[in-house]
């Protein structure tokens, strides 16, 4: 046998093997998970190089993990007929630091001053993560490329590791570990066994225990949805998902034009957005028969749909693609409208057939239909149709379409109208409904903050427009009641508030469309809302230089107040006028628009006095 060659590991490496060495983290099986992923990947990378017509050594033996454990020695090995590695690839793969995994770890650790080593596991700083049970580590390992020998690989950690020449492997790598005392459970089977199950059961090539098979499911997307069943979905959303709990919605489905997909999406049961867990990332992978072409991959679906997880197999993505390039081909685009279309077209299937579980996934995914309506133009009908609100036509908490909406519309009614508002009790004492419930016309009440500009982007639904309540031009069927002023007292009502109000309304008109309220304040900008208002204003840092806001004033004719206020005004000019600021303040208080209340206080109070006094 030839000299072993010693070679030092990086010093990043270094510092990383310390971390791992010294590490009382918990979790140490995950080491198995780590070292299967990578005979899997090597695997998978052989597989690719043949289905692409490339030679191989040994090409008749199939790609396939085997893994053993020897109580009595105390060891475990992994062992793979993957493409295995050159002399070049071993130093450079097990001495140096480039893969992704491992300088995301660094990169964390370098950025705290007391690192988390429980993080290992959530960076999966792969083949390192042996040295957590293992004193000393082997790899035997023999390349695909026929010309190439084989080498052995060694090292307990510490500063290096040997090479050796090894000329009569077999294809692949064979990693043996040599373990710790505190470590030896993971040379016996049962355990092993469990740990394999537990994260390595969909992978995708066969994996033995001592010469059982373990994995004995594998891509169930490919076979038809009659033969599986419903706890095969389940253990492959927990795989998939990383989740335990169950998915909100399942979608299986293939197409054979314009693209051959299979594809296998679930809803998970919670938004994890929504828990403060930051943005999510799509989970869906794309695999190209059963090969996988790219992890979590990036523009498969429109962004709004990123809380999905699942996968999409499609046999017409060439084999070898790069995954740089995959998001930017035209089939990409492809898989994305094929796949956003189908799950547009079963979500609102299951909003019929399933409306119980549809309420609960609208509840949690919402914003995110809200997001697809402002940001995706493409898919706003179908976005449309998905939306849900209360309604003045059902009771409190219970969910209407737009669809439903437009069923139930009589045929003078031509738009569509929605109260933005902040709860029911708030919706049905607004002024701004009062010519609605007389009229019986349905309004959605909004309570959604975002809902406004999601309105704003629908525009229409239907070929009917969008319309704010607090828009509508509409009047009351209903002639007024007795005591009602006449039409010419009224105007010159209307006339003298404008007078008395002065600056701080824009125009006082005798309104047509009030029953309760005395009087309602309208926007005069026909383009900008209350709600809107009331945004740009929280948003702007200096409230004191934005341009103050005029809004008409409305007033009931048939309201007792104004009747007798037109009394009034000959009567007792300053009581009237202090009335007259009253009510525009009350106005804007129903409107959600009054800032500072101390003024209207003050003069509450004397008006109060007022009365007092008069009794
Ligand atoms: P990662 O898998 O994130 O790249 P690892 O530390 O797990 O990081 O592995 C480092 C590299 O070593 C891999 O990228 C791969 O090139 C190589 N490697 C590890 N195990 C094997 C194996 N069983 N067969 C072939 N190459 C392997
Ligand atoms: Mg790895």
């Amino acid at each position: 046998m030839s000299k072993p060659e010693s070679h030092h590991f990086q010093a990043e490496i270094q510092q990383l093997l310390d971390i791992v060495i010294h590490s009382l983290y918990t979790d140490k099986e995950i080491f198995v998970r780590e070292l299967i992923s990578n005979a899997a990947d090597a695997c998978e990378k052989l597989r690719f190089h043949q289905s692409s017509g490339g030679a191989a050594h040994q090409s008749d033996i199939a790609p396939a993990i085997a893994v053993s454990t020897d109580d009595k020695a105390g060891t475990i090995t992994i062992a793979d007929t993957g493409l295995g590695m050159t002399h070049g690839e071993l130093v450079e793969n097990l001495g140096t630091i480039a893969h992704s995994g491992t300088k995301a770890y660094l990169k964390q650790l370098a950025e705290e001053k007391k690192p988390d080593v429980g993080l290992i596991g959530q960076f999966g700083v792969g083949f390192y993560s042996a040295f957590m049970v293992a004193k000393r580590v082997t790899v035997l390992s023999r390349s695909f490329v026929p010309e190439e020998p084989g080498w052995q690989w060694t090292s307990e950690g510490g500063g290096g590791y040997e090479l050796t020449p090894a000329p009569d492997l077999p294809r692949g790598t064979k990693i043996t570990l040599e373990l710790k005392d505190d470590a030896k459970a993971f040379a016996q089977a049962d355990n092993v066994e469990r740990i394999v199950q537990r994260y390595s059961s969909f992978v995708p090539f066969p994996i033995e225990l001592n010469g059982k098979r373990l994995n004995t499911i594998q891509a169930i997307w490919t076979r038809s949805k009659q033969e599986i069943k419903a706890e095969e979905y389940n253990e492959f959303y927990t795989f998939v998902g990383h989740d335990h709990d169950q998915p909100l919605f399942r979608l299986h489905f293939s197409a054979d034009a314009p693209l051959a997909i299979q594809a296998l999406l679930f809803v998970p049961g919670r938004n994890f957005e929504s828990m403060g867990m930051g943005r999510m990332d799509s989970e869906v992978n794309l695999y190209c028969r059963k090969v996988l072409i790219q992890a979590k991959a990036k523009g498969l679906f429109p962004d709004w749909l990123r809380f999905l997880k699942g996968v999409v197999d499609s046999e017409d993505l060439p084999l070898n693609i790069s995954r740089e390039t995959m998001q930017d081909t035209s089939l990409m685009q492809k898989l994305n409208k094929v796949l956003t279309g189908r799950l547009l077209k079963f979500l609102d299937e299951q909003s019929e057939k399933e409306a119980a579980a549809y309420e609960k996934f609208y509840a949690e995914y919402q914003r995110f239909l809200k997001e697809g309506v402002v940001t995706d133009f493409t898919h706003k009908e179908a976005l449309g149709k998905l939306l849900r609100f209360e309604s003045s036509a059902l009771d409190k908490g219970k969910l209407a379409s737009l669809a439903d909406y437009v069923k139930r519309m009589p045929s003078e009614q031509k738009d569509i109208y929605c109260l933005l508002t902040p709860n029911r009790a708030a919706a049905e004492s607004s002024p701004y409904f009062e010519v609605f419930r007389e009229r019986k016309w349905e309004v959605l009440f909004l309570y959604d903050p975002w809902d406004e500009f999601v309105m704003e982007h629908l525009h229409t639904f239907d070929g009917k427009t969008l319309k704010l309540a607090e828009k509508a031009e509409l009047n009351l069927l209903e002639t007024k009641k007795a005591g009602a002023l006449p039409e010419a007292a009224a105007k010159s009502l209307a006339q003298w508030l404008k007078e008395t109000l002065g600056d701080k309304v824009g125009e006082v008109r005798v309104s047509q469309r009030l029953v309760e309220s005395p009087a309602v304040v309208v926007d005069a900008d026909k383009f900008m809302t209350a709600s809107m208002r009331r945004m740009m204003k929280a948003m702007k840092q200096d409230a004191e230089t934005a341009a103050p806001v005029k809004h008409d004033l409305e007033i009931n004719p048939a309201h007792p107040i104004m009747a007798r206020l037109e009394v009034m005004r000959l009567q007792d000019g300053p009581l009237a006028a202090s009335v007259a600021e009253q009510i525009l303040d009350n106005a804007r208080v129903a409107a959600g628009l009054l800032e500072d209340p101390r003024t209207m206080l003050t003069r509450l109070n004397q008006l109060l006095e007022k009365v007092l006094t008069k009794a």
